[in-house]
């Protein structure tokens, strides 16, 4: 029986990634508040927020500091924009900010408002460059299996998942995907992450050649695969792709919407993975996931290449209203001094091995065929076998199971396909609430046996 408001929720919301049929039937859990890294439905029930909202509440919930800075920049100027040369002191400050922080090159910052705003923008940027380069045939892109990026037209593109391309006419043409690196369910009998990553390597440079390396103009990546399944890639994976896509002047995009500013243990993950990308795609952790906030960055020669097509064509035709919004920029640079001043980031490098000691104990668990994790961030994946990896038929609906248990333990944590179960809580997490975090995930796996 629903709730008054399940009831006028489920007559009204379209969910997204929900099965909108079986929806009708189990209704929403209706969340009231937060305090910490927890959460309470409206019937004052706590859970560890175990998925930190989706990937985002770095910081947790109930930061007084994010309130007030939103309250004063509402107050102060609540909007304007940066359209035709208007702009305003907080978007100053955090570009500046950011490119302080970026571990590579940056000329310039592009905000959005969103994670897939701002890959939409980096496919664009892409088609935008070679263009102005006088190469137009130079504009496939890859992604890879598994690889989330979002959902516009074009990041859905960019996207490696089934449930974003069937029957939404995706992706787009000009749109591939390399192999997820996943060694555990990828690698061949005896074969070491390291040689698996040069098989994934040899496999790109056979896919840039068959495709014509004039025609392939970037490749993205996440540091970590979040939506996908959680999915760590295997020692010198980086290492070994980076060359090749040198070698035909592919550019290298990271996708750091989930691991930048803190996931990993390093503000963005690519430092974490060694990768040396030419732009960063960001949001969710940038505010805490207070206010909605996304961006690029951009590197000298696009930005010179950007700057000569205003002058032919006369003007930068890119952007949206809420670009660079100031009440969600004030609430980034003062997340930004938060995870400075409270050493938030060295705190999560500090706690990831406790974090990946309980993980990964989990696969003592008969039903748990890997767990394994990266910082704050780890993946399971429910296995019917373990000696073979068999999986159980995905209509059974395992690792959806597990996590309503958990949810039923007061535990939030995220079903992905392939029956993986996602971890990923606030940086700002205790190790007695990471303690709590596992012992309610075993509980939910035992249960789900
Ligand atoms: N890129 C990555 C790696 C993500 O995890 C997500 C969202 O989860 C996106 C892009 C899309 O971001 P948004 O949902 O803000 O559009």
């Amino acid at each position: 029986m629903l709730s008054n408001l399940a009831t006028r929720d489920v007559e009204t919301l379209i969910h997204p990634y929900t099965n909108l049929a079986a929806f009708r039937q189990t209704g929403p859990l209706v969340l009231e508040r937060g305090h910490g890294v927890w959460v309470y439905d409206t019937d004052g029930r706590p859970y560890l927020e175990g998925m930190a909202g989706l990937w985002c509440t770095a910081l947790g919930y109930s930061n007084e500091e994010l309130v007030e800075a939103a309250r004063e920049q509402m107050a102060r100027l609540p909007f304007t924009h940066l359209f035709s040369g208007r702009s305003h002191d907080p978007a100053i400050e955090l570009a500046e900010t950011l490119k302080e922080l970026a571990p590579i090159q940056v000329s310039k910052v592009f905000f959005t408002s969103s994670g897939s705003e701002a890959n939409d923008t980096q496919v664009k940027l892409t088609w935008y460059l070679n263009n102005a380069l006088g190469r137009p045939q130079k504009k496939k892109i890859i992604g890879r299996h598994k690889g989330y990026h979002g959902v516009t037209v074009a990041s859905a593109s960019l996207t490696g998942l089934t449930a974003n391309h069937a029957d939404w006419d995706l992706p787009l043409p000009g749109f591939l995907h390399a192999a997820c690196p996943h060694h555990y369910r990828g690698a061949e009998a005896g074969e070491s992450e390291e040689a698996y990553s040069a098989r994934l390597a040899a496999e790109l440079e056979e896919m840039i050649l068959r495709e014509g390396p004039e025609t392939v103009a970037a490749f993205i990546a996440e540091p970590v695969m979040g939506a996908g399944g959680a999915i760590v890639p295997p020692r010198g994976y980086f290492a070994a792709i980076e060359p090749v896509l040198a070698r035909y002047d592919v550019r290298l995009i990271a996708d750091e919407v989930i691991c930048g500013f803190g996931r990993l243990g390093t503000w963005f993950g690519s430092e974490t993975m060694g990768m040396r990308p030419h732009s960063l795609s960001f949001a969710k952790a940038l505010t805490s996931a207070y206010m909605p906030l996304g961006g690029v960055t951009v590197d000298e020669p696009l930005y010179q290449a950007m700057q000569d097509q205003s002058r032919k064509i006369g003007t930068f035709g890119h952007g949206t209203t809420y670009s660079g919004h100031p009440v969600a920029s004030a609430v980034a640079l003062k997340t930004i001094e938060i995870y400075r001043r409270d050493r938030i980031i060295e705190g999560a490098a500090e706690k990831a091995p406790q974090f990946q000691r309980r993980l990964s104990a989990l696969e003592e668990h008969p039903l748990v065929g890997e767990a394994k994790g990266l910082g704050l961030i780890g993946g399971l994946e429910i296995v019917a076998d373990k000696a073979t990896k068999r999986q159980y038929d995905p209509k059974a609906g395992v690792a959806a199971r597990c996590v309503a248990f958990a949810q039923e333990e007061g535990l939030i944590v995220r079903f992905l396909t392939g029956d993986r179960v996602a971890v990923c809580p606030p940086l700002v997490i205790r190790p007695d609430e990471i303690d709590t975090l596992f012992d309610r995930l075993g509980t939910a796996l035992d249960r789900t046996q």
